[in-house]
């Protein structure tokens, strides 16, 4: 048996009539940048976010840019986030001429430890950037008090966690701005780039309708320097057709995902495997389904995994704080051990709606092959 990691091809082919049929529908009107299409995505997307606006841009990675550049986040202004996440949640603060400052994780979650967070605050903070890391929302509320308490903003990185719950609050409706991404893989995946930024400011979202058009207020009048950034007719096209089916997908990964945590917690093995932890009153939109193994036994485990047909993947195998391009920052190993620990000892099994339990058996029965 055959197990890949992520397929994409049984979505596409339930909805190949109806994504042909807006393709084609964009195509006869030649329309295909800032048009109806567009429009009602954020119109729809912002009511399922409960948000008031929502703003389509060109990848989750504009939006944490647009972002920080809406908020007037610059030279001199820190932002502080979590080590242990997709590369573009500190390159859109570092692209402002900010300085991402990093604070460890809570090794359940995974998501940003309030109480680091707390911590690394400083007279130059600005903002707080938690991620909703594999689909599961940061601590929410301790985030929000403790920006509350030194006057911060909140904004947030749900590009893996469209449609997640933290006691009955959607993802991207809590801070100040919500950025998502409808990259291919994510929950809901466009047929290439695009992504999006809620909020409930008036003025912000306006603001992120000018610095999406290079700041524009009319076309040739620019009041400020923007990008040019625009989710296109086509990407909106298909993710309206996907749109509709997003809750029946996210809750087929939860159930696989709670598949997953009985078969391996009955499962007896003879080394300690650690199941996702699920916060109280959460709605976890399982991104990925993540396990924890002791560092020494991950690779070969993943190994042989890959050997048997089973696709796995690191998410993420180098902390934000170790790369390269951020040794200006001046930290160094040690710094975020459970992050650090994380990268060593965490591995995604596979999950998609579309996933059979006989696949899941296999890959649990793969699992409990393994001579460690
Ligand atoms: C995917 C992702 C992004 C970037 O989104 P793109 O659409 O790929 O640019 C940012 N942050 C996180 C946590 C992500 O998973």
């Amino acid at each position: 048996m055959r197990v890949p990691l992520l397929d994409l091809r049984p979505q596409h082919e339930a909805l190949r009539e109806e994504l042909r049929a807006a393709l084609d529908r964009v195509l006869s009107t030649q329309r295909f940048v800032l048009g109806e299409e567009g429009r009602a995505l954020e119109s729809e997307i912002a009511r399922y976010s409960n948000a008031k606006h929502a703003v389509g841009c060109a990848s989750g990675t504009d939006a944490l840019l647009l972002a920080f550049m809406a908020l007037g986040v610059g030279a001199g202004d820190e932002v502080i986030t979590t080590p242990f996440s997709f590369f573009a949640t500190a390159s859109g603060i570092s692209r402002t001429g900010a300085r991402p400052v990093f604070a460890d994780i809570e090794p359940r979650t995974y998501n940003i430890d309030p109480a680091k967070l707390e911590a690394a605050i400083t007279e130059r903070t600005r903002a707080l950037l938690p991620v909703h890391l594999y689909g599961q929302c940061a601590d929410m509320d301790a985030i929000k008090k403790i920006a509350a308490r030194h006057n911060l903003i909140v904004v947030e990185d749900a590009a893996q966690a469209i449609g997640a719950e933290d006691k009955g609050r959607r993802a991207g409706s809590m801070g100040r701005v919500g950025c998502f991404s409808f990259y291919p893989t994510k929950n809901l995946g466009a047929a290439g780039d695009a992504g999006l930024l809620t909020t409930d400011d008036d003025e912000l979202a306006a603001r992120l309708r000018r610095l999406r058009v290079h700041g524009g207020e009319t076309e040739y009048l620019h009041r400020e320097v923007g990008i040019n950034s625009r989710l296109d007719e086509l990407q909106a096209a298909v993710l309206r057709v996907k749109l509709p089916h997003l809750d029946g997908w996210s809750n087929a990964r939860r159930e696989r995902a709670e598949t997953y945590s009985l078969l391996l917690t009955n499962a007896k093995l003879p080394f300690d495997l650690r199941v996702p932890f699920i916060r109280k009153r959460a709605r976890h939109i399982f991104h990925q389904y993540v396990v924890r193994v002791a560092a020494g036994l991950r690779d070969p485990l993943m190994e042989h995994l890959k050997r048997h047909g089973v696709g796995t993947k690191v998410y993420y195998p180098v902390p934000l704080h170790l790369q390269e391009c951020f040794r200006p920052l001046g930290y160094k190993e040690g710094d975020f051990p459970e992050s650090e620990r994380a990268a060593r000892e965490t591995f995604a099994l596979p999950l998609y709606p579309e996933l059979s339990l006989e696949q899941q058996r296999y890959v649990v029965e793969t699992i409990k092959g393994f001579q460690p």
